[in-house]
């Protein structure tokens, strides 16, 4: 740290990415991101828009949130496009969340949620799932806090109900309650709709996980509009040109191709239970995901020692130290072919070890 750095950062625990080695060319399960390349007219698109990068971006992002708006079924009004959605969600602690309105989100949740907390000096309740790792509901009705809920949560997987969301959002008045529905395309069913009857409900979603754009950053927020006015106030007190022009035509193009990118996820799905399944077979603890990773375990092997087993042969998973679920790995569901190598190298590895 330098003599410089001020006092109020200088505590700060970055948030730690899932690791992108240069070494090996690794069979990558573990920074759930689609095994699809783009769909070509996506790669056109972004060829053909870098003849344009002398020029700045569109604030606005007008045509690309006319188009998601259109998908989404919402109004353009409605919508905030940014960099990932990791920027939404930076925004919307920003702008919501403060000493009167503390954050509560589950214990066991996206890393980044109490990182974003810490950056913007605000307090957080860290709110234990079940044993199970579902998230019971109860815990979060009339809170009166700002509630954030990844929805399926990350790294379990686990889903809750709309039924339940609306529960939540609805005992909450006075506070915005996120959902952040990075994976909702993989199973869970979407509260964007919900936005409509709720005034403090946002939605937050990614282009990083089933429409294959991770490496172009386009996160985007659903919300009533005076919600969006509000990001849009912190958004153009950051960084107003958060979109690039290579992204916002890449997510149009991407909203263009929908059939290509809805049917990647039915084909995830199908290497996800696939995946579970031959899992199981082996031994596992499988939490029921409905998301493009799964969450698992086993009595033969701990978890970090299978990380490491499987990182010597080629195969990245997501480990995590954290002590609730240090037992546990994360997969990302790729391709069959790679869910069969992986599948193939834990049998190799307890063979080895004669477990
Ligand atoms: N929410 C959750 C639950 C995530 O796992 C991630 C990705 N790691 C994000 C949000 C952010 O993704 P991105 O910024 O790529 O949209």
């Amino acid at each position: 740290m330098s003599k410089f750095f001020t006092e109020k950062y200088s505590s700060l625990t970055p948030y730690t990415p899932g690791e992108q080695p240069k070494d090996l060319k690794y069979i990558k399960l573990n920074t759930n991101e689609s095994p699809f390349s783009p769909a070509d007219e996506v790669c056109k698109a972004v060829e053909k828009e870098a003849k344009s990068l002398m020029l700045y971006s569109d604030p606005e992002c007008v045509a690309l949130r006319k188009k998601l708006a259109k998908v989404l079924g919402v109004k353009e009004n409605n919508v905030i496009m940014t960099n990932g959605s990791d920027e939404v969600l930076n925004f919307a602690f920003m702008a919501f969340a403060d000493k009167k309105n503390p954050l509560a989100f589950p214990d066991i949740t996206y890393g980044f949620y109490p990182v974003f907390a810490q950056l913007n000096a605000i307090d957080y309740e860290e709110i234990p799932l079940r044993k199970d790792f579902s998230i019971d509901v109860n815990d979060y009705i009339g809170i009166n806090k700002t509630i954030v809920i990844a929805n399926p949560n990350a790294p379990t997987g686990l889903c809750l109900s709309l039924e339940s969301i609306e529960k939540i959002v609805s005992s909450n008045k006075d506070n915005v309650v996120i959902i952040d529905e990075a994976y909702i395309d993989f199973g869970g069913e979407s509260a964007v709709k919900l936005t409509e009857k709720y005034d403090n409900l946002l939605v937050t979603g990614t282009f990083s996980k089933s429409r294959s754009l991770a490496g172009g950053r386009l996160g985007f927020g659903v919300a009533n509009e005076k919600i969006i006015n509000d990001l849009n106030t912190i958004k153009y007190s950051t960084n107003p040109y958060n979109v690039n022009r290579l992204t916002a035509v890449a997510g149009e193009a991407v909203l263009d191709e929908n059939d290509y990118y809805m049917n990647n996820c039915k084909i995830i799905i199908e290497n996800r239970e696939f995946t579970k399944c031959e899992l199981e077979k082996l031994g596992f603890e499988v939490l029921d995901s409905s998301a493009n990773f799964l969450f698992a375990k086993t009595d033969k092997i701990d978890g970090e020692t299978l990380y490491k087993e499987l990182k010597k042969k080629g195969v990245l998973v997501r480990h995590f130290d954290k002590q609730k679920i240090k037992e546990y790995n994360r997969i990302t569901i790729g391709t069959k072919e790679q869910m069969e190598i992986l599948i193939y190298k834990i049998k190799e590895i307890f063979k080895e070890k004669e477990l």
